[in-house]
C-alpha cells in the first residue's frame, strides 16, 4: 500500500485541473478515475453512434423521485464530462457571485467574489485555450487579461445572424470556445473546425478537454500517477473520525486501498454526493462531512432548452457554437427578473434527430427530416434553477443513487423563450417554426439530461448550511477536499466548466500552500 501526498479522485473538469496545477510541485500525486481512456476511433465523429447509440453513456441506472429508472447522460472516461462537452467555456457574472432575486426565489451569494476568482478565471481561460473577444457582450465580468486566443470566426450564416441581430439593436457576442483552432495556420491547426463537436468526442484531440489539457501535461510529471478502471468507494477515516485514512478502490475487479496526507474528491455533483453518502461511519452516521445534512442537497442543472428555428436559406455552417446573447440575462425591459442566457448548440443532422425524441415533422408540413436539418439553426437556452434543499441525491444500502428534483423558474424559461421566438420572427426565419430539440436534454425524462450538474456539497462559511469551507476542505474533517460543479452554492446561467477550473486552480494554490510547495499562480501561467 502507497502513501501519497495527494489523491485526487475523478479526473474531469475538477479533478484534471487540479492534477495539472499540482504536479510541478514534485508532491506525489494519484490520480482515480473510474473510467477508461475514451478510445479514439471512428465512432468518435459518428452522429449515429454518438446520439442514438449513445457509446459514450455510461451504463448507469439511477433512479427519480418515484422510482422510475433512467439512464443518466453521465460520461465515465479520463477527461469526465469534458470528454463529450460543448468547450462553451463562460465566465460567470460577476453579480452572479452575490444574492440575486429571481423569479422563483433567491439565487444565494457564493462565498468569495468574482474578484476573488478572476485571476483563477484568467488562468483557466490559458490552460484551456479559450477563443473568444472581449467588450462585447454587455454583461461579461471584469477580466485582466484579454482572452489568450482570438475569437473562432463565425461562418457566413451566423455572421449574417450576428449582423441582424445588431441591426435590430441586440448585443450579440463571440462565444467563448475552447477549441484548439489556429484560423491564421490552418495546416498546423489542431482543430479542423468540424460539425461533430458538441456533444461528441474530438478524434484529434483538438477539443480544449481536462484529458487533453489537465491529466496529460499531469502525467508528463513522473510524480504524478493515475489509475484508470479504479472507482472509489468508499472514504475510511480515523478512529476518530476527523481525517480520511484512506480510500477504498474497486481497480479491474480487485479492492485496493490508497492512503494520501490530502484527498480531493472531483466526481462530479452527483457521484461526489454519492461517494459522501456511501463513506458513513459510526463518526459520521449520516455520510462523510454530513454533519449539516446538506450533502446531496440544492442539486442544480440549468432549466435548459435546445430549440432549432427553421431559416428560409439554408444554414450550411459547420462549426456553430460561436455566437452568444446575454441580452436578457438579468431581466428585460419587460421583466424585472433574470431570463438567462442565449447561445448555439452544435448543428443538428438528421440521424440525430432519431436519438431524440422523434421530430414530430407534422409541425413543419412538408419538410423531411434532411430538409429541417438543412435549414436549422439551433439555438441553446439555459435559465438558472434555484439550490432547493429537496433536489437532492440520495442513496440506499445497496449503493443506488436517486435523484430527486423539482424544476424551478420555469416562468423565465418559458419567457427566453419567447424572447427568442419573437426575435426570429423579426429575422429571415419562419417565426412560427421554432421547435424543441431535444440534443442532451432527454426531455421525457427531464433528470437524465445530467449534463450541467451542479450543487450537493456547496461551499460557504457556515457549517450549519454547507458542506465546504470557502477552500472548499470539508467543515468535519482535516484533509478532505471538493473541487467539482459540487460545490457550487448557485449556478448562474451560463455553462459550468470554466468556473469549475477556475474554483479548482484556487483550491489548488491553496493546497500548495499546505504542502509548502507554493508555485505562484503568475509563473504557471507565464510558462
Ligand atoms: C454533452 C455535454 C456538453 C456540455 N457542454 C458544456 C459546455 O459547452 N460548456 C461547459 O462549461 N460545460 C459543458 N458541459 C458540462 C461540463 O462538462 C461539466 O460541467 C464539467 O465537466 C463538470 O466537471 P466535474 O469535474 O464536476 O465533473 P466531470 O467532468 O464529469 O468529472 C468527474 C469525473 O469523476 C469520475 N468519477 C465519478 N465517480 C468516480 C468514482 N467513484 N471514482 C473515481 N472516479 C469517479 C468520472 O468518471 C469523471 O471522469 C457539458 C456536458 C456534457 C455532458
Ligand atoms: S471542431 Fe475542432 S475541437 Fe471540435 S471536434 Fe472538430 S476538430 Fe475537434
Amino acid at each position: 500500500m502507497d502513501a501519497y501526498d495527494v489523491i485526487i479522485i475523478g479526473t474531469g473538469a475538477g479533478g484534471g485541473t487540479l492534477a495539472r496545477h499540482l504536479a510541478p510541485s514534485g508532491k506525489r500525486i494519484l490520480l482515480l478515475e473510474r473510467g477508461d481512456w475514451l478510445t479514439r476511433e471512428p465512432q468518435n465523429w459518428d452522429t449515429a453512434e454518438v446520439f442514438v447509440d449513445n457509446r459514450y453513456i455510461s451504463a448507469d441506472t439511477w433512479y427519480d423521485a418515484s422510482g422510475k429508472t433512467f439512464q443518466p447522460q453521465i460520461h465515465y472516461f479520463v477527461g469526465g464530462a469534458t470528454k463529450l462537452y460543448g468547450a462553451a467555456l463562460y465566465r460567470l457574472r460577476k453579480e452572479d457571485f452575490g444574492e440575486l432575486r429571481h423569479h422563483d426565489g433567491i439565487s444565494p451569494a457564493w462565498p468569495i467574489s468574482y474578484e476573488d476568482l478572476e485571476q483563477y478565471y484568467t488562468l483557466a481561460e490559458q490552460q484551456y485555450e479559450v477563443h473568444g473577444a472581449r467588450g462585447e457582450d454587455p454583461t461579461e465580468p471584469p477580466a485582466s487579461a484579454p482572452y489568450p486566443f482570438p475569437a473562432v470566426s463565425h461562418e457566413p450564416r451566423i455572421q449574417q445572424l450576428a449582423d441582424e441581430l445588431e441591426a435590430e439593436g441586440y448585443h450579440p457576442f463571440h462565444a467563448p470556445c475552447g477549441v484548439r483552432l489556429d484560423e491564421g495556420n490552418t495546416p498546423y491547426s489542431h482543430c479542423v473546425r468540424c460539425s461533430t463537436c458538441d456533444g461528441f468526442p474530438c478524434l484529434v484531440h483538438a477539443k480544449s478537454d481536462a484529458e487533453v489539457l489537465g491529466v496529460r501535461p499531469a502525467l508528463e510529471h513522473a510524480n504524478v500517477t493515475l489509475l484508470t478502471n479504479a472507482q472509489a468507494v468508499k472514504l475510511e477515516t480515523d478512529a476518530a473520525g476527523t481525517t480520511v485514512a484512506g480510500v477504498v478502490v474497486e481497480h479491474d475487479g480487485n479492492t485496493e486501498r490508497y492512503e494520501g496526507s490530502i484527498v480531493v474528491v472531483a466526481c462530479g455533483a452527483a457521484n461526489t454526493a454519492k461517494l459522501l453518502l456511501l463513506s458513513a461511519n459510526d463518526k459520521h452516521p449520516n455520510g462523510l462531512a454530513n454533519g449539516s445534512d446538506q450533502v446531496g442537497r440544492n442539486y442544480m442543472f440549468h432549466a435548459s432548452e435546445a430549440v432549432l428555428a427553421l431559416s428560409r436559406d439554408e444554414n450550411p455552417t459547420v462549426f456553430q457554437k460561436t455566437l452568444g446573447l446575454n441580452d436578457f440575462y438579468f431581466g428585460s425591459d419587460d421583466h424585472d427578473y433574470p431570463l438567462g442566457n442565449i447561445q448555439m448548440v452544435g448543428k443538428s443532422q438528421a440521424p440525430m434527430f432519431h436519438g431524440e425524441k422523434p421530430m414530430e415533422t407534422k409541425l413543419a408540413p412538408g419538410w423531411t427530416l434532411e430538409k429541417i436539418a438543412k435549414h436549422a439553426i439551433d439555438f441553446w437556452l439555459s435559465t438558472e434553477d434555484l439550490p432547493l434543499p429537496e433536489n437532492r441525491v440520495t442513496v440506499d444500502g445497496e449503493g443506488r443513487l436517486t435523484l430527486a428534483y423539482r424544476p424551478s423558474n420555469d416562468v423565465p424559461k418559458q419567457e427566453l423563450y419567447k424572447k427568442l421566438k419573437s426575435i426570429i420572427g423579426e429575422l429571415r426565419m419562419e417565426g412560427d417554426h421554432l421547435f424543441g430539440r431535444f440534443a442532451y436534454m432527454k426531455n421525457d425524462i427531464p433528470v437524465a439530461g445530467c449534463a450541467h450538474q451542479a450543487g450537493t456539497c456547496r461551499f460557504g462559511t457556515d457549517p450549519d448550511t454547507s458542506v465546504l469551507d470557502v477552500d472548499c476542505k470539508a467543515h468535519e474533517l482535516d484533509n478532505l477536499y471538493v473541487v467539482d460543479t459540487s460545490v457550487f452554492p448557485s449556478i448562474g446561467a451560463v455553462n459550468p466548466a470554466l468556473t469549475a477550473m477556475a474554483n479548482s486552480l484556487r483550491v489548488g494554490d491553496h493546497l500548495l500552500d499546505r504542502l509548502g510547495a507554493t508555485v505562484p499562480v503568475a509563473a504557471e501561467a507565464a510558462a
